[in-house]
C-alpha cells in the first residue's frame, strides 16, 4: 500500500472501470481524490458515498473531457474544495471502431475521439501545472494499442494513444525541473465496460496474451498507486505496459 496521506488526487472518468478502481485504490492510500464522470451521475454518487464511508475524501465532480473548459473548471473546484493537486491522472477515454475505408464519413467521430482521449487532457495537464509543485505525478493511462495495434479498425484509437506517450515524455522535460514527475500506464485488455472479458472478441484476444486473461481493473489501479507513490519519484518520461504481454 503507498502512503498517499495528505495528498490531492484528481482523476477522469472516474466512475466506472478502470478509473472507479483508481479512485478507490488511491482513497485506500490516503489521498484525497476529485473525479470526474461525464453521466453516470448515480455510479459515481455510489463511488463517493463507499469512499466517504470508509473514512476518505471523494469529490464527484461531472464535466466531459471532450470540452476542454468543462475539464478546466473541474480542476479548479478540486483545486477549492480539496485545497491543493499532487496527482493527476488522465483516465477518461472512449474507443471508436473506425476502419480508415469505411465507406461512410466517420471524421467527427475521430474528432470527437481526439477532443476527448487527447485535447481533453492537454487542457487538463496546462491547468493542472499550475498548482502541481514538488512531488507532483501526471500520470495518463494510455494503451498497448499505441505500441502494436494488433487488429483492424481501432488505428484512430491507437493514434490517441501514441500521443498520451508522446506527450507524457515532453512534458516530463518541461516539468521534470519543478520536480515533477510525467509517465503512462498503457493497459492491456482490462475488465470493462469498454472491453468486456465474455465476448467472442475476448475470446481472441486472450489468445494472443502472454498471461492468457485480461486484466481486472485493480491491477491496472496497482500500479498507478505505485507511480503515484514517493517509491516511484525517478521514473518520469517512462511508458509502462501493463498488458499481460501482449507486446511481448
Ligand atoms: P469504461 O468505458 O469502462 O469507463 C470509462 C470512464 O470514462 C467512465 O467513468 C466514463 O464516465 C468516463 N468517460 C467517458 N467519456 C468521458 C468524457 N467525455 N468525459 C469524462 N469522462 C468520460 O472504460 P475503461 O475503464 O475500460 O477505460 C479507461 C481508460 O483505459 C480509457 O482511457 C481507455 O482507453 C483505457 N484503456 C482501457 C482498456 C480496456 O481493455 N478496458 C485497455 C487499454 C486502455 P461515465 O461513467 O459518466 O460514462
Amino acid at each position: 500500500m503507498s502512503n498517499l496521506a495528505n495528498k490531492v488526487a484528481f482523476v477522469t472518468g472516474g466512475s466506472r472501470g478502470i478509473g472507479a478502481a483508481i479512485v478507490k485504490r488511491l482513497a485506500a492510500d490516503g489521498a484525497h481524490v476529485a473525479f470526474t464522470y461525464v453521466s453516470a451521475t448515480d455510479k459515481a454518487l455510489a463511488l463517493a458515498t463507499t469512499i466517504e464511508e470508509a473514512g476518505g475524501t471523494a469529490l464527484p465532480i461531472q464535466a466531459d473531457s471532450g470540452d476542454a473548459a468543462a475539464i478546466a473548471a473541474a480542476i479548479e473546484t478540486a483545486v477549492q474544495r480539496l485545497g491543493g493537486l499532487d496527482i493527476i491522472v488522465n483516465n477518461a477515454g472512449v474507443s471508436v471502431f473506425s476502419p480508415v475505408d469505411h465507406a461512410e464519413d466517420t471524421l467527427d467521430v475521430v474528432a470527437r475521439l481526439h477532443a476527448i482521449n487527447v485535447t481533453g487532457v492537454a487542457a487538463a495537464v496546462r491547468t493542472a501545472s499550475k498548482y502541481l509543485g514538488d512531488g507532483g505525478r501526471v500520470i495518463n493511462i494510455g494503451s498497448s494499442f499505441a505500441d502494436r495495434v494488433a487488429f483492424a479498425g481501432f488505428a484512430d484509437y491507437a493514434a490517441t494513444k501514441a500521443a498520451l506517450a508522446a506527450y507524457a515524455r515532453g512534458w516530463a522535460w518541461d516539468l521534470g525541473k519543478k520536480g515533477i514527475t510525467v509517465n503512462t500506464i498503457q493497459p492491456g485488455p482490462t475488465d470493462t465496460d469498454m472491453n468486456p472479458d465474455n465476448s467472442d472478441f475476448a475470446t481472441t484476444i486472450k489468445a494472443g496474451l502472454a498471461l492468457g486473461r485480461y486484466a481486472s481493473p485493480d491491477e491496472i489501479a496497482a500500479v498507478v498507486s505505485f507511480v503515484a507513490s514517493p517509491d516511484a519519484s525517478f521514473v518520469t518520461g517512462a511508458t509502462i505496459n501493463v498488458d499481460g504481454g501482449q507486446n511481448a
